[in-house]
């Protein structure tokens, strides 16, 4: 049947030989990892795990990991991985909500976990529990039962419980590893993105596990590491987050190292400064495709996609079978589709939508209207059908009653030789409403940057009403587990 177990289940019964993953020394065939996720599966059960109950998932990149989420699926319940940055008090609040019987975690992540779990009054295992068999089959799946809960990081609010289904997950993962990037048996798959994330759950290890292609994890992302491991482990795709990207391209600056066989990289989670996507195609001689999607859209909506042609700075277009839109953003109640080369709220329909935030039907309705999703990002789609995003809605600046897209700045800031990185956000000002302000990490090595200077090299590139007048130097930016610029966090 069409399930989120089925996707390793289906492959260790036509690969049973291959290699599934790969964690520092330990490599394990699809055939040993199925049957590992079938035991945990077992031990779950005589844990007094039920089919239809929740189940917490605490764990780093690891192959605890994935022998915890397809035994849980294919024990019958669905799975809520929990972000592994949050501290206790957000886990009580996760596995409360969601109603989870227990918590499975461990390692470095276990004093959080078990510490959530006793003030949710849940049980808590350190690692999955032991069974004598494995269980003989997984229970099956409807595909339009929800799979897996996952709670948006919050930087928008409270966290909320998006339901993803089997075939929303099925669908995503299949889409992202056949039809654009054309996985198969021979191709290994660097998995840096964290795995309780959308993205990295899907597209790097459902999407690579779907193909019988092999998942390398890295529990801890750097530059030099990430590089090493391209090169040594022989990865034939990379899919990242731009941070990473930018890292990689800071890492291959000091050192000799390159992946050979890398093929393809794909980018997502956050825009993809033009730029970095420019050092990094000079550096790797690999294009880079970027994606776009969210959590409730299990995550790829749109790509550029090999066969439709490539478009740095949009994302391309909608991927097989979901429909993307460009709607008035001002109308709340319907969706009022605009035409091409106008800006509006980003709004998504297909088999990759999900099915809802758990227990909070208000919230579901304000999202999902007419069957469209609407994603709270602004974009525009040119005459050739690729889609730009513009920006979140809410870090939108209005300064002195000119709408300024912090997007367009940053992109234009980035290209001084003395920048690293940049986040421009809007802040309070008694004239203006809010100004223009750009955070500034400084390049390491390059010439001295003043403030002043920047503002002047600014404004040579930007127009008057949107060039950043205030500019704050910092040793770094505030990032999510995506590596996504934490904007509320500079405010
Ligand atoms: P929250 O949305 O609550 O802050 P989050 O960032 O973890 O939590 P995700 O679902 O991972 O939630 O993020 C989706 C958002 O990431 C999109 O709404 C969009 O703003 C941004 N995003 C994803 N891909 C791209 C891209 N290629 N270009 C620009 N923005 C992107």
């Amino acid at each position: 049947s069409l399930s989120v177990a089925g996707v390793l289940g289906e492959s260790a019964r036509h690969f049973p030989d291959r290699i599934a993953v790969v964690e520092g020394g330990t490599r394990l065939t699809y055939g040993e990892l199925w049957t590992e996720a079938l035991r945990c599966a077992a031990g779950l059960r005589e844990a007094g795990v039920k089919p239809g109950d929740r189940l917490a998932v605490l764990l780093p990149n690891t192959i605890e990991f994935l022998r915890v989420y397809y035994g849980a699926l294919a024990a019958g319940a669905t799975v809520v991985p929990v972000h592994a940055l949050l501290v206790a008090d957000e886990v009580r609040y996760v596995l409360e909500h969601s109603g989870a019987v227990g918590v499975v975690s461990g390692g470095p992540l276990w004093a959080v976990a078990d510490e959530a779990a006793r003030a949710a009054g849940v049980r808590a295992f350190q690692g999955a529990p032991p069974a004598r068999e494995p269980l003989a089959a997984a229970e099956p799946a409807e595909p339009s039962e929800t799979a897996v809960i996952l709670y948006t990081s919050g930087t928008t609010g409270r966290p909320k419980g998006a339901l993803l289904t089997h075939l929303n997950i099925v669908m995503n993962a299949s889409v992202t590893s056949q039809d654009l990037l054309g996985l198969g048996t021979g191709d290994v798959v660097l998995g840096c993105l964290p795995l309780f994330h959308s993205y990295g759950q899907t597209c790097a290890m459902n999407g690579t596990l779907r193909q019988g292609a092999t998942l390398v994890l890295m529990p801890r992302f750097s530059g030099p590491a990430a590089l090493q491991v391209l090169a040594d482990e022989g990865v034939t795709v990379f899919m990242g987050v731009p941070t990473m990207y930018h890292a990689l391209v800071e890492a291959a600056a000091g050192s000799d190292v390159r992946p050979a066989a890398l093929r393809a990289a794909v980018s997502g989670g956050a825009a993809l400064p033009v730029a970095v996507l420019e050092r990094f195609e000079e550096t790797f001689h690999t294009q880079v495709l970027e994606g776009y999607g969210l959590t409730e859209t299990s995550p790829v909506a749109t790509f550029n996609q090999p066969h439709l042609g490539r478009r740095p700075g949009t994302v391309g277009h909608p991927v097989w079978g979901v429909e993307v839109g460009v709607a008035d953003a001002a109308v709340d109640r319907r969706v009022l589709l605009l035409a091409d080369g106008e800006v509006g709220e980003v709004v998504v329909r297909g088999h990759n939508v999900f099915a809802g935030y758990l227990d909070d039907p208000e919230a579901t309705a304000a999202a999902v209207v007419d069957g469209w999703f609407r994603t709270g990002d602004l974009g525009v789609r040119d005459e050739d059908g690729f889609l730009r995003i513009v920006d979140r809605k809410k870090d939108l600046v209005i300064r002195g009653g000119f709408n300024i897209y912090p997007r367009e700045v940053e992109e234009v800031l980035v290209r001084h030789p003395s920048v690293s990185e940049v986040a421009v956000i809007g802040v309070p000002d008694e004239a203006k409403g809010e100004e223009v302000c750009a955070v500034v990490v400084r390049r390491e090595g390059a010439a001295p940057l003043s403030a002043e200077e920047l503002v002047d090299w600014s404004r040579e590139r930007l127009g008057r009403h949107k060039y950043p007048r205030l500019v704050r130097f910092v040793e770094e930016l505030p990032l999510g587990p995506t590596g996504k610029v934490l904007k509320r966090a500079l405010v």
